[in-house]
């Protein structure tokens, strides 16, 4: 079949991935879609089984780093679209092993920014570089403001660095090579498929084996939720409407202070799991807190509201709701993944 768009997916085997994949496939049936994953600790093919008959699906297993690889990758193919989602995505692992982070996130970016740049060689008609980035970029924030889309980078962690210097990178072959880019900072995302070391999917598993949750510091972090289901309704539109060669803020306009969202879901799962009330919060305890700890994350997401009229679909109560039963729901998940050999 001729397709009328062929579109690169990077990281389509991850959390956030997967959901743009199957979003795109099946809303779509006329774009053909390449997921390019390196199936690291946090890819997994099961996050995709409904997908793998469609014919306007293919997944390719590889490396963003290896540069003949991807080389090879934009010889055989011919991409109108790339959507970059693939990266190191874990702080506290890049506390611990910063050069991963450093080797993906940005000589992995370069390396897509080359092949895309060589393919389209100045004929940028209809072409488009959609980077995903994170709120993280811009820092810490006291108890006032939000990040708005001029707000200075002032990463805070290896992982933030390293997406602020592919943010810079994407832009600077904009302004260089006059690379067709449009980029989107998000806040944190929570929902089904997540890998569970990150705070929601690690707690609901720890709940349900009545394991301890523990809490950095005292809990008083605040961060900005969003479902990521809106986060991919999101990336359709703004790769679909969005202005080129600008940049995007994606938020719930939904701050919470960790130690009051860790209750909340306590509270659901003691009414879900037909435990007494109060049980789940037991098992809190508190830890040291991690190292540069960021205080407060929140995004001003009035320009995406605004200018693509885009807004979240569910209540945080909502979509909390939904994914605690997912996961409830999928235990098998939970399961295969106790099985890699590197879960954190
Ligand atoms: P994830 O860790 O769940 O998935 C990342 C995927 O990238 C995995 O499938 C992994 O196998 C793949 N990958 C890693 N290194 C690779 C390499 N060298 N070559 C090819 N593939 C590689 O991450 P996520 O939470 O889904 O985040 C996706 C993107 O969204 C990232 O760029 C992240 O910075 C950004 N983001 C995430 C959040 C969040 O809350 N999770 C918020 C804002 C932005």
């Amino acid at each position: 079949m001729n397709y009328k768009k062929q579109i690169l997916i990077t990281g389509g085997a991850g959390f956030i991935g997967s959901h743009v994949v199957r979003l795109f496939v099946n809303k779509y049936p006329d774009y053909h879609i390449l997921n390019l994953d390196k199936l690291t600790y946090a890819g997994n093919l099961k996050n995709l089984v409904d997908l793998e008959d469609r014919p306007n699906y293919s997944f390719l297993k590889g490396d963003l780093v290896d540069q003949n690889f991807i080389t090879e990758i934009f010889q055989q193919y011919q991409f109108d679209g790339i959507i970059h989602l693939a990266a190191e995505s874990h702080v506290d692992r890049s506390i611990k092993n910063p050069m991963d982070f450093i080797q993906t996130n940005i000589i992995g970016t370069v390396n897509l920014l080359n092949a895309a740049r060589n393919q389209w060689d100045q004929d940028f008609e209809g072409k488009k570089f959609y980077h995903i980035s994170t709120d993280e970029v811009f820092g810490s924030l006291d108890s006032g403001g939000f990040f708005t889309e001029t707000t200075s980078y002032d990463p805070q962690s290896p992982y933030s660095a390293s997406k602020a210097s592919s943010d810079h990178f994407v832009r600077a072959y904009q302004n260089t090579y006059g690379l067709p880019v449009i980029l989107t900072n998000c806040s944190n995302n929570y929902g089904p498929y997540q890998f569970p070391e990150k705070l929601i999917p690690l707690f609901i598993n720890n709940i349900i084996h009545k394991k301890p949750l523990p809490v950095y510091g005292k809990g008083e972090n605040i961060r900005d939720w969003l479902f990521v289901i809106d986060h991919a309704e999101a990336i359709d539109l703004v790769y679909h409407k969005g202005m080129l060669n600008d940049t995007y803020n994606i938020g719930g306009f939904n701050e919470w202070k960790n130690i009051d969202l860790i209750k909340l879901m306590c509270g659901i799962m003691d009414q879900k799991l037909g435990r007494s009330k109060g049980e789940s919060e037991q098992l809190i305890t508190y830890v040291k807190d991690r190292a540069g700890h960021d205080l407060r994350y929140a995004i001003d997401a009035s320009k995406i509201m605004k200018e693509l009229g885009w807004k979240p679909s569910v209540t945080f109560e909502q979509g909390l709701e939904k994914t605690i039963d997912w996961y409830l729901d999928r235990q098998d998940w939970f399961d295969d993944l106790s099985m890699n050999p590197n879960p954190c």
